[in-house]
């Protein structure tokens, strides 16, 4: 058998997704509620790792709220690494989120795990959300093409671009092009971040695709002290949004508590966001 067939070019790309060289098609802009990503603000997503209570979601709501954040995020059903470590409030967390973003007017953003949770997920959120761990869930990407809402699909943290592309492609050939790239962090042999932010690729994905690309640099550096500048690099670098972890109370946090930004960080990361809003043009307003 003749391999060298498959290294000649790269899997063609839908021209859904990218238009041709000489057609190229217009920019998505991806409506969620009152929210537009890939217009021309910037948009933050924040939130807490997991929903751990209606308190807790209420809390994180009022501070993304009052620091101008657009959406709320927060995960209900939880692909964590260890099976004996809090693994969400499911459905029940779900309709907290609900309720704490509906009392501050912000739309909402959660992840789902399963095609099997989509049916009773979808009449409570506003998007939904692909993890990293899930980005080659083939069954899931069709079936979440076949709906109305936009979803949010994180890169796998050892695909390549190609592959990433591949993937929301999956979703949009289904009849559904509200697809939203987000640039995770990849598994690099560096381990002094928990993983590598690959900038230079999410900005490549916005010029090979017409899709919205944006950046959570939570999960890319597990480090809040590394995420505020990493923020303004992404706005500055001209991607369409940031998504990133705030806790009320970090140190309670039952996931992810060493990367939340706590309440302060968060603060002075949007306002320097701001400042720098009006240095490059791009309004971070809701
Ligand atoms: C998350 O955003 O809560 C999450 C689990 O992220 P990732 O899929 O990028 O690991
Ligand atoms: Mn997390």
């Amino acid at each position: 058998m003749d391999i060298t067939n498959i290294h000649k070019e790269a899997p063609p790309l839908n021209t859904q997704t990218t238009g041709t060289r000489d057609a190229p098609l217009p920019r998505v802009r991806v409506r969620i509620k009152n929210t537009e990503i890939g217009g021309d603000g910037f948009v933050v997503i924040a939130g807490p790792c997991a929903i751990e209570s209606g308190e807790q979601i209420r809390q994180a709501a009022e501070l993304v709220s009052s620091n101008g954040g657009h959406l709320l995020r927060g995960g209900a059903f939880k692909a964590r690494t260890s099976p004996y470590t809090f693994q969400g409030l499911g459905l029940d967390g779900v309709k907290l989120m609900r309720e704490a973003a509906d009392l501050y007017s912000m739309p909402m953003i959660t992840e789902v795990l399963s095609e099997r949770d989509v049916d009773a997920m979808e009449p409570y959120v506003d998007a939904f959300q692909v993890g990293s761990r899930n980005m080659d869930n083939t069954a899931l990407l069709k079936q979440l093409g076949q709906l109305d809402k936009p979803v949010l699909l994180k890169r796998g943290f050892a695909a390549t671009i190609q592959e990433w592309l591949l993937a929301a492609e999956y979703v949009i050939v289904g009849g559904n092009n509200q697809v939203v790239l987000c640039e995770r962090g990849i598994r690099t042999f560096s381990n002094e971040t928990r993983f590598t932010l690959d900038l230079a690729g999410a900005l490549y994905a916005r010029q090979q695709t017409n899709l919205p690309v944006i950046i959570d640099p939570s999960h890319a550096t597990g480090n809040p002290q590394l995420i505020p500048s990493l923020a303004a690099a992404t706005l500055a670098a001209g991607l369409d949004g940031l998504m990133v972890e705030v806790h009320p109370n970090p140190e309670v946090a039952l996931s992810d508590a060493e990367q939340a930004l706590s309440p302060e960080l968060f603060t002075e990361m949007m306002s320097q966001l701001q400042r720098l809003s009006v240095a490059t043009g791009r309004p971070i307003t809701r």
